[in-house]
């Protein structure tokens, strides 16, 4: 029941735009979502080309980003929703949006939750982990920030538990998705992480890799978010096979780029 599968998300150009989806969201007709990019916008490098954060790059990388999440908006016919963007600190900290016309400050948040049609979820990643929760009975949707801190405080865990605390969500009814982030591949880290992460999961060796060659233990960061999330009951979990440092020409990677770069983001719609 708990096993990993990664799947291959192609690449989709829509109006100059590419963007990947996950397949098994993309067939929920009351929920629109994306996952973009580096492909298909205006920012110069090393941001380019489809940078949507706007703390990097200075006045003109935040005048491009916006333009670059306008053009977005356009394209995925989201113009007339109110958006949503969350600080992200590494936290476990989950919010719940309750009022579109009213949005509370999002500074130290790494996770958004709604039942609302008319507000588009966004965070901003790097590497770090993007996941999106649907629960398809009561149309509620939740999006997670988890890079290892994250992931080691279980905010999927935490936003989960926001959600059936709030709307009486049933995680029978859930699925998710687990979006491009670095893989074990180019992810050795430190023996306290490895350890933090270990202690959120079942069987946590079967999601480290661990290399002889240079010692080194790779924690496999979307499979430990997607086993939290199969732990507490959620029905399935589609999980991204791109890993953003092998593929930094087509996703920002924070490790590959050695730290400047620009940020790609994930975004969740109730329709
Ligand atoms: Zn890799």
């Amino acid at each position: 029941m708990l096993a990993t599968k990664y799947n291959l998300w192609s690449i989709e150009n829509l109006q100059g735009v590419d963007l990947v989806f996950s397949p098994l969201l993309k067939e929920q007709k009351n929920l629109s979502h994306a996952f973009t990019t580096r492909k298909g916008g205006k920012s110069p490098e090393p941001y380019g080309a489809f940078n949507l954060g706007t703390l990097v790059g200075g006045e003109s990388g935040r005048a491009d980003a916006l333009d670059n999440r306008e053009n977005l908006r356009r394209i995925l016919a989201l113009s007339n929703s109110k958006i949503a963007v969350a600080g992200q600190v590494h936290s476990a900290n989950v919010e719940i949006l309750d009022d579109p016309d009213n949005l509370p400050i999002l500074k130290e948040v790494d996770g958004l939750v709604t039942a609302k049609q008319k507000l588009t979820l966004m965070l901003h990643f790097a590497d770090c982990v993007p996941v999106i929760v649907y629960d398809k009975n009561k149309n509620i949707a939740g999006i997670f920030h988890a890079g290892w801190r994250g992931t080691a405080q279980q905010i999927v865990v935490r936003g989960v538990e926001a959600m059936n605390r709030q709307y009486g969500c049933h995680t029978a009814d859930m699925i998710a998705a687990v979006g491009p982030a670095i893989g074990t591949c180019c992810y050795p880290v430190q023996e306290d992480a490895l350890q933090k992460l270990s202690n959120t999961v079942q069987d946590p060796e079967s999601l480290i890799e661990r290399r002889e060659a240079d010692s080194s233990a790779r924690p496999d960061l979307k499979g430990i978010n997607a086993r939290q999330l199969l732990q507490l009951g959620v029905k399935e979990v589609d999980i991204c096979a791109w890993c953003t440092s092998c593929s930094s020409d087509v996703f920002y990677s924070h490790r590959a780029s050695g730290g400047t770069t620009g940020r790609q983001a994930a975004l969740v719609h109730l329709n």
